[in-house]
């Protein structure tokens, strides 16, 4: 009886291990966002639409920009496959939480890798850097920060020009915007004296309209990265995207793509 009850149980065993291990494995292995994008066979990529020449809809609706480009590179070496991507528009507020929920893989969106960031989500190494910049009226007395002591001036929400502008220009009023083109809108029409942000989005904006200019001083240096959710479930994602960006440096591909956009 005692033999029965042993060679039942260790029966019983072998099934349960069977069942836990060989027909349903995938419950038991821990999730890993690189696997989840290889098995869904396209990237969720969130990009700043509003954010030319990074991010933005072409006339026929495309998104394109160097921070597309930069997607669909990625998916090429992730999915072999350069039009694997999905664009979800974020902006910059709202970016870190769609990282960090998991609302898209990756965010390739002018984001500035700075230590309070990185306590929240992982970056990549850097593919790209800008400075903090001033857009002013090309009629504007100002010449530098410390003319706007008590003038308006034009920030987007989310964007560290928004926290370094209180330690630049403590007593500035600062007008917040949900996007560039608000502000821009706002400088034109006279509501803010200035808009600062990074020279390499502020530029495209004295290039088209020479009544307005980009002071020659930068306050900051902005290396951008490629954010994800923070912690182990990327980590295999972000080792293959950091060889991809290194990779990209080496064939001068980011070069390329910063000349394409950028000149
Ligand atoms: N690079 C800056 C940031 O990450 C500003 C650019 C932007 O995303 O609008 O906050």
């Amino acid at each position: 009886m005692k033999k029965l009850v042993i060679i039942c149980s260790v029966i019983f065993l072998c099934l349960v291990g069977f069942y836990i291990f060989v027909l349903r494995p995938e419950k038991y292995v821990e999730n890993d966002l690189y696997e989840d994008i290889l098995k869904r066979d396209f990237i969720r990529v969130g990009i700043n639409t509003d954010s030319k020449p990074f991010g933005f809809i072409d006339k026929d609706g495309f998104v394109q920009g160097y921070d597309a480009d930069l997607a669909r590179y990625i998916a090429q070496y992730l999915l072999s496959n350069n039009s694997k991507v999905e664009f979800i528009s974020v902006t910059p507020a709202n970016r870190m939480l769609k990282a960090s929920t998991g609302e898209v893989d990756i965010v390739i969106a002018t984001m500035t890798i700075t230590p309070q960031r990185k306590e929240i989500i992982d970056f990549s190494i850097p593919y790209d850097s800008a400075g903090q910049a001033l857009l002013v009226k090309s009629s504007s007395k100002i010449t530098s920060i410390a003319d706007l002591a008590g003038q308006n001036v034009g920030v987007i929400w989310g964007t560290t020009a928004e926290k370094n502008l209180l330690n630049l220009a403590p007593t500035a009023n600062i007008i917040g915007f949900k996007s560039y083109q608000d502000a821009y809108n706002a400088l034109k029409n006279g509501s803010i004296n200035a808009i600062t942000s990074d020279d390499t989005i502020l530029s495209r904006f004295a290039i088209e309209d020479n009544t307005v200019k980009l002071l020659t001083k930068r306050y900051s240096r902005e290396p951008y990265g490629i954010g994800f959710k923070k912690g182990k479930y990327s980590k295999k994602l972000k080792e293959n995207i950091d060889y991809a960006i290194r990779d990209m440096k080496q064939k001068n591909v980011i070069n390329r793509l910063h000349k394409k956009w950028l000149g």
